[in-house]
């Protein structure tokens, strides 16, 4: 039987949600955009997906008003692609989803941590912060690199996401 492109017969939200971030490397460009990886270029030096992919993906997230796309340069046209308020409620989502992934794998160090920059605590796996009682907004969180963390990454974007940063800052690699 061939493999249907949708989940048309399930009747489910959380089917409704993988019609839009499901598909490989969806939830990775996601990711980068939380990093504050914003341009076409800097998410293709990061992830490595196909070229084709990485567009087809980045379109697909602008239709699902996850992402929104906003020209920065005219000649040649170059785009950014912003996070949306929609977008930006995956981030508990992608919290939860790391530390299950790193559960996954007994003895895993942790690559990155995210700090409550009001108390410096580490966020929860909701994305709340467990001293001050509340859920964080990803622009109040810091990123860290943690000691599993490559040091000496190849590409420049993985460079620039060595040093502690606050989500969503646009990420600045000196690249169009
Ligand atoms: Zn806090």
């Amino acid at each position: 039987m061939a493999l249907g492109k949708d989940y048309a017969t399930q009747q489910c939200s959380i089917a409704r949600a993988l019609e839009v971030v499901g598909e490989r490397w969806t939830l990775l460009v996601v990711r980068d955009a939380f990093y504050g990886v914003r341009r076409y270029n800097d998410f293709l030096l990061h992830l490595g997906a196909p070229r084709a992919v990485l567009a087809a993906r980045l379109q697909a997230l602008v239709e699902a008003g996850v992402l929104d796309r906003h020209r920065y340069q005219e000649a040649p046209p170059r785009d950014e692609y912003l996070l949306t308020e929609r977008g930006i409620a995956l981030w508990p989502v992608l919290r939860s989803l790391g530390l299950w992934g790193r559960e996954a794998q007994p003895g895993a160090v942790p690559m990155r941590h995210f700090h409550h920059v009001d108390c410096g605590t580490e966020v929860g796996p909701y994305g709340e912060c467990p001293a001050c009682r509340i859920p964080v907004h990803p622009a109040d969180i810091e990123m860290r690199p943690g000691a599993g963390l490559d040091p000496d990454p190849a590409d420049p974007v993985g460079r620039a996401l060595l040093a502690p940063r606050r989500l969503l800052v646009p990420l600045e690699t000196g690249r169009v």
